[in-house]
């Protein structure tokens, strides 16, 4: 059996991906700072080695990979708050860029030698076109960006210097949750639309905030792809199997193709929870696109990837079951 170091695990892309590696027959180990992640999500579900500590110290690392049989890291370990990013961007960069740089010299000292990165569509900035493929120019207009970006490249310069392989996945909007309601995102705070809107659906908030009703698209709101953490979590997988496979070093974004409105978003979500969920409309958010949709053709091809979940109401209808189980 092959065992996957999951940094970031008990996070919300992290988790669904520990689970799905144990469906596939993986044996997973857990390292988690616990900042953000859920101890217990990993305990009730995962049941798996939970190591508590940080990418960022070199000694532990050292003594994960010598003390287990690791075959491959996949990396979700990272702050991913946009605005903070902009406000405390030495945080970003010390734990983004430092905390991965740090993991894969230990990875390279113990021989540990394929990485599957959580990459993001935030490194293409604002898009030339859509759908946007993997040879669009990357300008991030952020530093949460900017240190995903830096990592691609530690990862180029280290596929080409060593031997070294990696798979960089760069996700559109991450959505949902486990179907069978056994794991969901939790985020504190949380600034993510689709929990927002189903916290208004449930009462825990007032209303939901339309950022932004004046943008040149259909109905004057944002367009994102909205992708189901499940489908995210199998191209993981997949991914992982490649590099197994001796695949070379390269990038995939991982999108439906398809785009949804903020007011769509809404819309659906009164369908499928059946509330009236008030929306407010406000000022544009600062830094938002009007417009992010991902082709995921390569990860078809090359990966053989196949979303199941890319209607939004199944997207909905998950992530509502999940906040009805965590929050009632
Ligand atoms: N959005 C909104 N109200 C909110 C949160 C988000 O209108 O309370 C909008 C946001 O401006 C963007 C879209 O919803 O156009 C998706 O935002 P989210 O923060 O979920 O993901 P992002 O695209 O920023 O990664």
């Amino acid at each position: 059996m092959k065992t996957v170091l999951v940094t970031g695990g008990a996070g919300y892309i992290g988790s669904h991906s520990a689970l799905a590696l144990q469906k596939a027959g993986y044996e997973v180990i857990i390292l988690d700072n616990l900042v953000y992640g859920h101890q217990d999500l990993v305990e009730t579900v995962l049941k798996t080695k939970l190591i508590f500590g940080d990418t960022c110290d070199s000694n532990l690392l050292k003594q994960i990979f010598s003390t287990h049989e690791i075959d491959a890291v996949m990396h979700f370990a990272a702050y991913a708050y946009v605005g903070e990013s902009v406000t405390k961007p030495a945080k970003y960069y010390r734990n983004n860029v430092v905390g991965t740089l740090t993991l894969l010299e230990a990875m390279l000292e113990a021989g540990i030698n394929k990485f599957v990165f959580s990459s993001t569509c935030a490194t293409y900035g604002l898009p030339e076109t859509v759908p946007i493929k993997e040879e669009q120019s990357q300008n991030p207009i952020n530093p949460y960006g900017v240190t995903k970006l830096m990592v691609e490249q530690i990862l180029q310069d280290f596929s080409h210097a060593y031997d070294f392989r990696s798979v960089c996945l760069r996700y559109f909007n991450a959505a949902g949750a486990d179907p069978e309601g056994m794991l969901g995102e939790d985020h504190n705070p949380e600034t993510h639309l689709i929990p927002l809107v189903l916290q208004a659906a449930s009462g825990h908030r007032d209303s939901i905030s339309i950022f932004g009703t004046d943008y040149n698209t259909p109905d004057g709101t944002c367009i994102r792809d909205y992708i189901h953490v499940s489908d995210l979590a199998q191209a993981h997988i997949l991914a992982l199997k490649y590099l197994l496979d001796d695949g070379k070093t390269d990038v995939f974004n991982l999108g439906n193709g398809n785009g949804f409105s903020v007011k769509q978003v809404i819309e659906i979500a009164r369908k499928v929870t059946g509330q009236e969920i008030k929306a407010l409309e406000c000022d544009r958010r600062p830094g938002d696109p009007p417009v992010l949709v991902g082709s995921g053709e390569k990860a078809q091809q090359i990966l053989g990837w196949q979303p199941q979940y890319y209607t939004l109401e199944d997207i909905i209808a998950h992530a509502w079951q999940w906040h009805q189980k965590r929050h009632q």
